[in-house]
């Protein structure tokens, strides 16, 4: 297996399915089949999960709230999520553990590296709530930095577009999708993959990116057995769009 421990990457309003808000129970049970089918695998699997599909600080700014308040509204968002997803693994028996940057002791281990490293080596699943800790930030920094800090191999980006495109495939027929590029071109070429902070964290410490599409199934096991499907971003020459 190329990679033995990765940190999957969801966004909150991958959570919504066809929904406007909120979670949608099947999308719980279908990324949780997923995943199982990964840990199954003997991957070691930690996740981040954002807010998105209930409260981004931006909102709160937006409508004349504090921005901070507003970013730990959106932390406490991905709690939510998070407990959601914990409680739909261990429905189909996946061993889990739920780890806050806010300390809510009643519903969540406070986050600790060492703890993060003990129950990966466990076999259980990592959940990583309320992003860092911190405003400012994103969930998508939440993913790097957590990525680096328990020696990940690599960030599979979930999202709903299978991989990087040349340019915005729903704007522009000619687009093409990259099955390899570099930090540095994704840089050069002003490429959306992450926020800066969290693309830059990666592109540091020199920690590959995968963008997939997470729902479609299977997709998430292929990507680990080495199939192509998506953009790896990595340190590594490109090769031409495909
Ligand atoms: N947030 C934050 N610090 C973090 C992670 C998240 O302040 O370390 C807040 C921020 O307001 C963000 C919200 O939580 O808008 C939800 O996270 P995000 O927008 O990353 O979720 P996603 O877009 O992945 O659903």
């Amino acid at each position: 297996m190329k990679y033995k421990r990765i940190l999957l990457k969801l966004s909150g309003e991958s959570l919504m399915g066809e929904q406007n808000y909120g979670i949608d129970p099947n999308r719980l049970v279908e990324y949780s089949a997923e995943i199982k089918s990964v840990v199954d695998m003997g991957v070691q699997v930690a996740i981040v999960i954002g807010g998105g599909n209930i409260y981004r600080g931006m909102q709160a700014e937006e409508v004349g709230l504090d921005r901070v308040q507003g970013d730990y509204m959106g932390m406490l968002a991905t709690v939510i999520n998070s407990m959601a997803l914990q409680s739909a693994l261990e429905k189909i028996n996946v061993n889990t553990r739920l780890l806050s940057g806010i300390n809510i002791q009643q519903v969540c281990e406070p986050y600790i590296r060492r703890r993060a490293m003990r129950h990966l080596e466990k076999g259980r699943v990592v959940i990583f709530g309320a992003g860092i800790g911190s405003p400012y930030f994103t969930t998508d920094s939440a993913a790097s930095l957590r990525a680096i800090e328990i020696e990940a191999d690599v960030v599979l980006k979930g999202t709903r577009v299978d991989g990087i495109y040349t340019a915005d495939p729903e704007k522009d027929p000619k687009a093409t999708r990259y099955t390899n590029i570099t930090f540095q071109e994704v840089f050069e070429k002003d490429l959306n993959v992450m926020d800066m902070t969290a693309f830059t964290l990666c592109k540091e410490n020199n920690l590959p990116i995968i963008v997939f599409d997470m729902n479609k199934k299977g997709n998430l096991s292929k990507v680990l057995d080495g199939e192509e499907i998506g953009t790896l971003v990595s340190m590594e020459p490109t090769e031409q769009p495909i």
